[in-house]
């Protein structure tokens, strides 16, 4: 069985080893850099550039609280970008020797379909090569969305790729779009002196995950300095000197820059789909949510390209599933216990449902809440500002969904995950013995929370 898989980010180099593992001959085709989005300028160097930031923030304002006396402090940007890209060569070059190790063959070059068995890999030189294939899976990944605001082309309006790489801080910063990248560009170039402000054109931040939980990230940038215009629309951006003048329809303001950050859609142009008859809708491709097949059963479409949840760890649990069913075995994806985490000060996570979508689905609910300031480790740690929540079916005990904010936030959702997943009941969570002193334990005292109330709390 010859497996073409079409892209090299999270979705397709996954697929690509998976399949190899279950003895495919497997072909992977990568028109830029392995590792995609995530690993280029996605997931990895925002958080290389997040984690110092926090701890900047820390060093400047709450290094003597800690007990650390260390003059002046500033920060090295140049060396920080240094060290970002450093990690992300290391994290590129490590899936390049992976994809060797598993004998997977690689060609660089952009493909596109000539027919349901076969593509055209057209490298820099415009050099062609034609493989021919039994099944391919295809990752293209994603791009960000310009939005057609009057003035978007000016100098000095951004997109997150740009804004991991900036020559120095700015003093300013005008973030359109209140969703994850927006906030944790907030949080990040908050903490390093710029004056940020975010314009999002619904009533909330992150509008996808739980109201009380995102309350909590909201107020921690509002004590950082960020301005939040929320139910407000970006009209235009234009010159004004050597800044930007962000006109929305409340208000106008200058900023050294504005970031793009209103999502992004499937990048699908150029495989030339048409041709050969695969489905798309608004450009994504259409697939079989289970099996990630598209409408030509050989060919399937894994990861941001099929427009569902944008997300690395998505593409790559599409990737294993759509590698395995193409080798006849009955993988299925299951959606359930997706985590989605924000790492933002403080980091928020959620995996399940949230109270409102529970009610909404006709659940009877019961909550259980259990806020860090009561719990030691988040004290030591100097961030007792946030809380653990649990929404669980009051018929039957299951956990339904958990929702957190604070620190390890995204770390500890994992163990949510796999409640879910288990298809836990409160009680087995307050049965399980937690670590001391770990943020851990205020999952298991929101467990107590929920069937009478907490131990640590009065
Ligand atoms: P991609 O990673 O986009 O990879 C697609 C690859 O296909 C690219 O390398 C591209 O060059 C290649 N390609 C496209 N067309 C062709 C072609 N015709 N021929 C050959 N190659 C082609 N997700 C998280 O889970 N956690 C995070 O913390 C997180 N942070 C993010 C931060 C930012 C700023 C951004 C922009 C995204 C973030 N994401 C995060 C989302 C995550 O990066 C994507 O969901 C993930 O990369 C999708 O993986 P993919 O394999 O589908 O596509």
């Amino acid at each position: 069985m010859h497996i073409v898989v079409i892209g090299g980010g999270p979705g397709g180099y996954v697929s690509a080893i998976r399949a190899s593992q279950l003895g495919a001959k497997v072909t992977i085709v990568e028109k830029k850099h392995f590792g995609g989005t995530c690993l280029n300028v996605g997931c990895i160097p925002t958080k290389v550039l997040l984690h110092t930031s926090e701890l900047y923030r820390t060093m400047l304002h709450e290094s003597s609280e800690l007990g650390i006396d260390i003059g002046q402090v500033s920060l090295n940007w140049p060396n920080l970008q240094k060290r970002k890209d450093a990690i992300v060569s290391q994290l590129v070059g490590g899936v390049e020797v992976l994809l060797n190790s598993n004998g997977v063959s690689v060609i660089n070059g952009e493909a596109s379909f000539t027919g349901k068995n076969q593509i055209c890999v057209r490298d820099e030189s415009h050099n062609e090569t034609i493989v021919d294939f039994d099944k391919a899976i295809i990752a293209s990944g994603s791009e960000s969305i310009i939005l057609p605001i009057k003035g978007v082309d000016n100098d000095g309006v951004i997109t997150s790729t740009e804004a991991l790489s900036l020559e120095e801080i700015p003093e300013s910063m005008c973030i359109i779009g209140g969703g994850v990248i927006g906030c944790e560009f907030a949080s990040l170039y908050s903490s390093m002196g710029c004056d940020v402000t975010i314009v999002e054109m619904l009533p909330e931040l992150i509008s996808v995950m739980d109201k009380e939980i995102v309350g909590i990230l909201k107020e921690e940038l509002l004590k950082n300095g960020v301005g939040i215009l929320t139910s407000t629309r970006v009209n235009s951006i234009g010159r004004e000197g050597d800044g930007l003048l962000v006109e929305t329809d409340k208000d106008a303001f200058k900023v050294d820059k504005v970031l793009l950050a209103t999502g992004r859609r499937p990048k699908t142009d150029g495989l030339n789909l048409e041709a050969i008859g695969v489905k798309t809708e608004r450009g994504a491709i259409v697939v079989n949510p289970l099996t990630m097949q598209t409408n030509i059963g050989s060919i399937y479409a894994i990861g941001d390209c099929n427009g569902g949840i944008l997300l690395a760890h998505v593409a790559s649990a599409e990737g294993t599933v759509a590698a395995e069913h193409a080798m006849n075995k009955k993988s299925k994806m299951d959606m359930r216990t997706t985590p989605s985490a924000v790492y933002t000060r403080p980091e928020i996570a959620s995996v399940g449902m949230t109270e409102e979508e529970a009610v909404k689905t006709g659940y009877g609910i019961k909550v259980g809440r259990f806020p860090l300031y009561a719990n030691g480790k988040s004290l030591i740690m100097g961030e007792g500002g946030g809380l653990v929540k649990f929404v669980v079916d009051e018929s039957t005990d299951e956990i339904l969904g958990i929702h957190m904010a604070g620190p390890r936030a995204t770390d500890l959702i994992s163990e949510g995950c796999m409640a879910l997943r288990l298809e836990a009941t409160v009680e087995e969570v307050i049965s399980t013995i937690h670590a001391h002193p770990t943020v851990s334990e205020a999952f298991h005292e929101a467990a107590h929370a929920v069937h009478s109330s907490a131990i640590h709390l009065p």
